[in-house]
């Protein structure tokens, strides 16, 4: 089970103003503007659910990810995913998870991905025989055949996401994020991808949380669909609670995101 209740996380970043005069008062004097990326999130989800985050660029969807993985800690509020608490048990929190950043790899750039794998294989500590079967059904499942000798720098995008789908699941984590794993990909891959997740989540029982601001995806993976905008919780429910009748999915979404104050429009002052 994951549970998160009132979770708020602010980034600290140090502020400049252009100039040299600024630039040489900032030498005695550093600035910080706080950024507050999640003003109390709560949400529970139970083992084998997949559950969407949707929410648009900036909403917050990428800092819960990284809080439910214990990348970052939170400043206040309640985190336990499988009895774990994500940032203070990293050693074993780790192996019962699989997380994979669309915009970031896990892979080692200029090895061949089959390298990498084994390198996550002795990170993980994954006994031979294990390994050697997820290796071989993950390969199959995922159409690696033909890319496993390939440096993960000459990948395409396509390619290089399936490779990264794989090595997160060499260790047969029980809970799985996907940190926006269908950006810039094509149809096809798309497609490839959510079909191979699903099946994961149906057959594994894999918990599955991905964030995207796609409704397509959410339309083709998951009943619940959990949305954020601005680090608040705005909705959790299913797809039909956004979708209007009569209308495509994403003139739904930004009519939804019009009927929520402050949402669209002029960019607010930050504070
Ligand atoms: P999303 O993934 O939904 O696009 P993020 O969680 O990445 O949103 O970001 C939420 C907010 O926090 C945004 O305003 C973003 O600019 C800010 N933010 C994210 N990461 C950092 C960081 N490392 N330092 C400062 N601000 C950050
Ligand atoms: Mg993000």
């Amino acid at each position: 089970m994951i549970h998160m209740e009132n979770v708020v996380k602010t980034y600290k970043v140090a502020r400049r103003n252009a100039g040299a005069k600024a630039a040489f008062r900032a030498l005695f004097r550093r600035e910080y503007e706080l950024i507050r990326a999640l003003s109390g999130i709560s949400f529970t989800i139970e083992d084998g659910e997949m559950v969407a985050l949707l929410g648009p660029n900036g909403a917050g969807k990428s800092t819960t990810i990284k809080i439910l993985s214990g990348i970052l800690y939170p400043d206040s509020g309640r985190v336990e995913c499988n009895g774990f608490v994500p940032y203070k048990d990293r050693m074993r929190y780790t192996r019962e998870i699989g997380v994979v950043f669309g915009q970031r790899s896990q892979l080692f750039w200029d090895v061949p991905v089959a390298d990498s794998f084994e390198l996550l294989r002795d990170i993980y500590d994954i006994p031979e025989a294990d390994f050697r079967k997820n290796e071989a059904e993950l390969t199959e499942l995922l159409q690696l055949q033909e890319i496993l000798r390939t440096p993960a720098r000459q990948l395409s995008l396509g390619q290089r996401m399936r490779c990264e789908i794989a090595g997160s699941l060499l260790h047969s984590p029980k809970i799985l994020f996907l940190d926006e794993p269908t950006i810039g990909l094509d149809a096809v891959s798309k497609l490839a991808l959510r079909q191979f997740v699903k099946n994961l989540n149906e057959e594994k029982k894999t918990t599955v949380i991905l964030t995207t601001h796609d409704m397509q995806d959410v339309e083709a993976l998951s009943k619940r669909v959990i949305m954020i905008g601005k680090g608040k919780l705005l909705l959790d429910g299913t797809i039909d609670d956004i979708r209007k009748e009569g209308e495509s999915l994403d003139e739904s979404l930004v009519e939804f995101y019009e009927g929520i104050d402050g949402m669209t429009g002029k960019e607010e002052e930050q504070p």
